[in-house]
């Protein structure tokens, strides 16, 4: 029979030093995860009240048994505000500082009224020695402050239920709904043993609270833990890794792919889970342009085009090391650049359109058309200039609104017959140049006449008023010779500009060629 009364004193003194052992792990190794603040009170004042309860056990009276009871009870009450507390921080949630306070009455007012007993009973209504079983343990008849403290404790832990249960269905994750659970699991674990011990199933009226309790909190810092060593990665891998825009693959020192996010999928759709482990230039197929730049590190701009858009990426290599500065990985980043080069794509756009003709100003003209002349070895350019006839008289007429909108009208005009390739700009006030690659002065004469005629065709309409305007043409034209393009733009403008006012002199509405004057 005390064979029994020791293995169970073994089995409580073991209980308290796990208490004991899981209140130092969380010390050193849980220190700032969520929750590991009230788990280290709860697994010290447990350590202490099972280590006390031990004690009670192994006294034969009842003196010394009420005295560890007494003990037992500085930190018993605690306990339950310690987990739900635990759990709270546990799930994220808050409580304010008054809050948290309220909840530490109940187990104060607990622990004077039953270091009081003596004096009201409200506690016990007595305490006696039980001699009947094995071994002797305290009979207890409870009083009704009792019934408060078990009612708040059940209470602390069905709260503390609740919260993890409510979190439950939030859980993004398998790992942390395994945690959640194994939280729950070490809650039910002391009001299943405390069920059969108030239900008198438990073997000699033993109390197994505080065994269960150790074993709950097993529970507990395994949940913390897991808690800490995974959770809080995949929480910040899922935010910040997968919903980032910006593309990601992580690499292992020996250049395989070890990691990569979903918008990474966007970019190279070639990625799939079979990708993991294989090197990136085998991922990407080794004659891409993206194995080469893997291959050489290079650090540079990536185009794709995604739903019909063009998307912009800079490519960026960086070294991941460990504490010892050793190279254990790499991370390649595709910043998406694309508002940026768009952004900077409009602004070249605005300082290179003429707002009121939407063709080329002048400046961006005379860029564009030197940088097609010095691409064209060998082959033929053609210039047009054209300007409006009689405009001041246009002016004078039906006023300067109307004159812009004539301008507006005739630069839209000559921009519909033209090709893609041709460079159309506003050279002066009414004045046009046309820059056309790979045209021979026969064919820009051609286009030159159509342009002349739909000109003349196409009224402009300013209110009730039809105007018609009539436009002279200069042409000139060259074949591009590496060695002198350079200056082949400025001689070809001077000599439409002579070609034009040919047109003119000729009685406007006029196509002139240079080289026929
Ligand atoms: P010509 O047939 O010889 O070309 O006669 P013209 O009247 O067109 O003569 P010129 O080319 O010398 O005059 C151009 C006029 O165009 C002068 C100016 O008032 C007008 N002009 C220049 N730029 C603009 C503009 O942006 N808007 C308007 N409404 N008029 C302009
Ligand atoms: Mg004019
Ligand atoms: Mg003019």
């Amino acid at each position: 029979m005390l064979d029994e009364l020791f293995v169970y004193i073994l089995a409580v003194s073991i209980a308290s030093i796990l208490s004991f052992l899981l209140f130092l792990y969380a010390q050193f190794r849980l220190k700032d995860a969520p929750g590991a603040h009230p788990y280290m009170l709860a697994t010290l004042f447990s350590a202490v009240f099972t280590f006390s309860y031990a004690l009670e056990l192994s006294s034969t009276s009842l003196e010394r048994m009420i005295f560890w009871l007494n003990i037992e009870y500085l930190v018993l009450p605690f306990i339950p505000v310690f987990i739900f507390l635990m759990c709270l921080e546990y799930t994220g949630l808050k409580l304010k500082q008054r809050k948290r306070l309220l909840l530490f009455i109940v187990p104060i007012i607990t622990i004077f009224i039953h270091g009081t007993n003596e004096l009201h009973r409200l506690y016990y209504t007595s305490i006696q020695l039980n001699n009947d079983g094995p071994f002797p343990t305290l009979k207890l008849e409870h009083g009704p402050w009792f019934y408060v403290h078990s009612l708040f404790l059940f209470m602390c832990l069905m709260m503390s239920v609740i919260v993890l249960l409510s979190q439950l269905k939030k859980a993004a994750s398998f790992r942390f709904r395994m945690q959640i659970i194994l939280m729950t699991a070490g809650i039910l674990t002391p009001i299943i043993a405390n069920y059969y011990y108030v239900n008198g199933l438990s073997p000699h009226g033993i109390d197994l609270g505080p065994v269960s309790m150790s074993i709950s909190f097993l529970f507990h810092g395994a949940a913390l833990v897991s808690y800490q060593m995974f959770n809080v990665t995949p929480i910040a891998r899922d935010t910040v890794f997968e919903k980032m825009k910006n593309g990601v693959i992580v690499l292992n020192q020996n250049g395989m792919i070890v990691d990569y996010n979903d918008a990474m999928l966007a970019i190279i759709p070639a990625l799939n889970s079979q990708s993991i482990g294989k090197s990136i230039v085998d991922a990407v197929g080794k004659t891409g342009p993206l194995a080469e730049i893997f291959m050489l590190e290079r650090e540079c701009d990536y185009e794709i085009c995604r739903d019909e858009e063009r998307v912009y990426f800079q490519i960026q290599f960086s070294t991941v090391t460990n504490k010892n500065n050793y190279e254990i990985g790499k991370i390649i980043t595709f910043v998406d650049v694309t508002e940026k080069v768009d952004l900077q794509k409009k602004l070249k756009t605005l300082a290179s359109i003429d707002g009121l003709s939407q063709v080329y100003n002048r400046t961006f003209f005379m860029q564009e058309s030197e940088r097609v002349i010095g691409s064209l070895n060998g082959r033929d350019v053609s210039i047009i200039m054209f300007d409006i006839d009689h405009f001041k008289k246009i002016n004078d007429t039906f006023g300067h609104e109307a004159g812009d909108k004539v301008l507006t009208h005739i630069a839209s005009t000559a921009k519909e017959s033209l090709r893609t390739n041709d460079i159309m700009g506003r050279y002066g006030g009414e004045e046009f140049i046309i820059c056309l690659p790979d045209t021979s002065l026969t064919e820009a004469y051609e286009l030159a006449q159509s342009i002349r005629v739909r000109i003349s065709q196409h009224s402009t309409t300013y209110y009730n008023d039809e105007i018609y305007v009539t436009s002279s043409f200069g042409i000139s034209s060259a074949l591009i010779r590496k060695e002198d393009s350079h200056n082949t733009l400025e001689v070809l403008i001077r000599e439409a500009d002579q070609a034009l006012y040919e047109s003119k002199s000729k009685g406007r509405n006029y196509v002139a060629i240079y080289e026929d004057i």
